[in-house]
């Protein structure tokens, strides 16, 4: 059955394809699975994003530096970050649907449900109880939720032995004892669960010479590892210091059926910060709420990120978090926030021979410091901006007048919006497209502008509302004899007059990155 939430994914996937954001890959050859290509409104958003991201990091942060390793890197490199070994996924088929699904998601579903059962048992308590109740208490002498709880605690406990132990005999009767049954045939026929590597390989060299292995990186952050030394000595960095990177990434993922939500190949945004060894849950701290006020700084609504702590930690962490948002299919991760520990520099020392040290001048000590990353999905981060941006309005009678009484509009944060501004001329002739495209080539170095002089005036707001334009500039004939505008806010539809000697500055100000880099 389609939730109310499963539409809006199926609508923003539709807007999103016919306003120029999202196409599938390959589209004439019937699409690639899990692969999208950014269309003409796609790659300014996306560009504006990482802009977003970029400039907080290397430009606002005084100790963090970029950089732009290369996709390609040395197969060891892979050995000694664990994920030749350990880059697994435990997938599960179901025989009767033949859909393949991720064991350790379908469990960690299964216990979300349990939680979602005690919050259900509390809130009807809530009810009954009036004033005097008392959550905590009630949670722990509940028959029924203390019950959901123990389990919700056994099954986490044995989730983590049959992930850490790779004991997939454990995690197949794990979904059993789980009563987990496929969303699609609503049956418990699985099969056996195997261990699948995410890393794509390919070879380097032809094949008549020696050949040799190689993966697509499926992360950033092993490039930042291995130039950690490049980078501080030439960038004579003091610890703390971070290094931060935009960059392709690729995984073959078992599941991949949520448009840009996982994806085989993508674009991760990776900064890792080096700092003194027992100073880690310090930054850790510190970056956790930095990384926060970053997401909410763009006013797509606080309520909608939550922090999600890792019980399973990954082998290379002692501490680690999600910050997750609240996509179209529920709150799901959007960033991730590790402590790493030395772990990543000290494997690259042993698997290169090389040290990988720090030299404290202070203390007169070397050391290999410790690292606490952030790491963040730009096309989660481009599905986030899009899919609570979009909005279908229904407008009071005078507003829809010509065209209908119903619009969808895309509230993009102004700064990341495609285009900035619609220049207009209110009708193609008695020189309006003329004054309209003096003020476009006036505006056009400043930021981007779209010129449209087709359609009546109300079709035209409409096509910009859909790809989110925050103003619209509409140029008349009183624009010819006083040189004013008339000015249309996007959110409001309100119109202003305003004269075109104030115009740019206006604008300026409401979609400057500047300012929102201010105010995080
Ligand atoms: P998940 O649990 O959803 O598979 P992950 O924990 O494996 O994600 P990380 O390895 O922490 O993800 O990667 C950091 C970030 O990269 C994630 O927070 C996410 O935003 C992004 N990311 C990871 N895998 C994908 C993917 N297949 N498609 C798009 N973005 C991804």
């Amino acid at each position: 059955m389609a939730t109310q939430d499963d539409n809006l994914l199926k609508k923003v996937i539709s807007h999103a394809k016919e306003y120029g954001f999202v196409f599938p890959s390959s589209e004439i050859y019937d699409g690639l699975s899990a692969v999208y290509d950014y269309g003409q409104n796609g790659v300014e958003l996306k560009n504006n994003i990482k802009e977003y991201w970029w400039k907080f990091m290397t430009q606002t942060q005084e100790n963090i530096v970029g950089l732009d390793s290369a996709i390609f890197m040395h197969p060891t490199i892979w050995k000694a970050s664990g994920h030749v070994d350990a880059f697994n996924d435990p997938m599960v088929d179901n025989k009767d649907s033949k859909k393949r699904y991720r064991a350790d998601v379908l469990v960690e579903d299964a216990i979300g449900k349990l939680e979602d059962k005690i919050e259900k048992e509390v809130e009807k308590a809530a009810k009954r109880f009036g004033e005097t109740f008392d959550a905590n208490m009630f949670k722990s002498t509940n028959g029924r939720v203390v019950e959901y709880q123990k389990k919700i605690d056994e099954a986490n406990m044995r989730l983590k032995n049959a992930m850490t132990n790779g004991n997939m005999d454990e995690m197949r009767q794990l979904i059993v004892d789980l009563e987990v049954a496929d969303p699609i045939s609503g049956t418990r026929n699985w099969t056996e669960v195997r261990q699948f590597n995410l890393m794509f390989s390919t070879e380097m060299g032809s094949v008549a010479e020696d050949t040799n292995k190689i993966y697509l990186r499926p992360e950033t952050a092993q490039g930042i590892f291995v130039n950690f030394l490049n980078v501080q000595k030439t960038g004579r960095m003091k610890i703390p210091f971070g290094i931060a990177q935009i960059g392709k990434a690729f995984r073959n993922e078992i599941v991949a059926r949520q448009f840009i939500f996982r994806m085989r190949e993508f674009e991760q945004m990776e900064m890792q910060f080096f700092v003194k060894p027992g100073e880690e849950m310090q930054w850790y701290e510190f970056w956790k709420a930095k990384r926060m006020k970053w997401h909410q700084t763009l006013g797509l609504g606080s309520e909608n990120y939550r922090y999600h702590d890792h019980l399973n930690l990954a082998h290379y962490a002692n501490a680690a978090c999600d910050i997750q948002f609240n996509f179209p299919m529920g709150f799901k991760e959007l960033e991730g926030i590790h402590s790493r520990t030395d772990f990543d520099l000290k494997s690259h020392e042993k698997f290169s021979g090389k040290k990988l040290q720090y030299f404290d001048s202070e203390t007169n000590q070397n050391y290999v410091p410790y690292v606490v990353e952030t790491s963040v999905g730009l096309d989660r981060m481009f599905l986030s901006v899009l899919s609570s941006a979009y909005k279908e309005e229904k407008l009071a009678a005078a507003e829809g007048k010509e065209e209908g009484n119903e619009r969808v509009v895309l509230t993009i944060p102004p700064a990341l919006a495609p285009n900035k501004v619609a220049i207009l001329p209110l009708m193609k002739k008695d020189g309006l497209p003329e004054k309209a495209l003096a003020i476009l080539n006036d505006f056009k170095h400043d930021f981007r502008c779209y010129y449209e002089d087709k359609d009546t005036i109300g079709r035209r707001y409409r096509r910009m509302d859909a790809i989110g334009t925050p103003f619209c500039v509409t140029v008349d004939h009183q624009t010819l004899q006083d040189d004013t505008v008339t000015v249309r806010d996007r959110d409001t539809m309100k119109q202003e007059r305003i004269s075109i000697q104030n115009l740019k500055s206006q604008i300026q100000d409401a979609v400057s990155m500047a300012n929102l880099l201010k105010k995080i």
